[in-house]
């Protein structure tokens, strides 16, 4: 049943899943005189209003992809352009699936997970919300409101985000564990393990931790969340009832090496 929900979010296009602090780009390619050899000089991280990392309001000057059309802040966007430079020496295709969303983004792709739950029959209300809550960031909580978090495919992967199950095919699993060598030369980590918390393993997701490390910690400062519980969200009542529980669960997901 998970499996076939999980299917049916990537149709949708609902980016499901059915991270180390980073050296940026110091030493990497020895013997290769890439783009990736000259160090790259991170501008300090945009100042960010609370506002901004709920969703509300869009961080300062992001610039897009051409390729996929995604949004991120410039220095993350710019690391991925280097990063999928040194990715085609090695023979993989890296393809932007997402990056900054808000709020209303965030609530479209929540309540379309719930009408998909709701439509196969999950009906228990703690049941469905938990199992969305493992797949979809709770509006207002994604971490891509942030303009930090990138969601990363590959072209032999047709694009999608591909869980890591049994039986996985052996080349996702070699782009994965690529990935996991490369993707921190670059300054990114991997933020959700499937280890601790609510949030399933997404070896795709990977977030600029010399910005993102600092909105973490003043995203857990934030005291007043009361915006985020939007009575168009589904659901809003259960999410309101537990949030504490809920907020715990999302920072305990959390790749330890991708916070202090
Ligand atoms: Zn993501």
């Amino acid at each position: 049943m998970k499996i076939q929900l999980c299917l049916l979010l990537l149709i949708l296009g609902v980016s499901v899943s059915c991270a180390p602090h980073a050296v940026v780009n110091k030493g990497s390619a020895k013997n290769t005189p890439t783009a990736t050899a000259t160090p790259l000089i991170i501008p300090p991280a945009p100042t960010m209003t609370d506002a901004q990392l709920l969703g509300f309001v869009r961080p300062p000057a992001m610039i897009s992809d051409p390729e996929s059309g995604h949004h991120a802040l410039p220095a993350v966007m710019q690391a991925f352009w280097r990063f999928k430079e040194q990715a085609k020496t090695e023979g993989w295709n890296l393809i932007l699936v997402s990056g900054y969303r808000s709020y209303r983004d965030q609530r479209r792709i929540w309540n379309q997970s719930d009408d998909s739950y709701l439509q196969h029959g999950a009906t228990d209300q703690k049941k469905r919300v938990e199992a969305i809550m493992s797949l979809v960031s709770v509006p207002g909580l994604s971490r891509h409101h942030w303009g930090t978090e990138l969601d990363i495919s590959e072209s032999s992967l047709r694009g999608q985000l591909v869980n890591v199950e049994p039986d996985t095919p052996e080349k996702v699993m070699r782009f994965y564990n690529w990935m996991e060598n490369n993707a921190p030369k670059f300054g990114f980590c991997k933020v959700y393990l499937g280890e601790n918390g609510a949030v399933h393993n997404e070896p795709w997701h990977w977030s600029f931790l010399p910005y993102s490390k600092g909105y973490q910690k003043q995203f857990m400062a934030i005291k007043d969340f009361k915006k985020i519980f939007d009575v168009n969200v589904e659901d809003v009542d259960y999410l309101m009832k537990n949030f504490n529980r809920i907020l715990n669960d999302e920072k305990k997901s959390i790749n330890s090496a991708c916070q202090d």
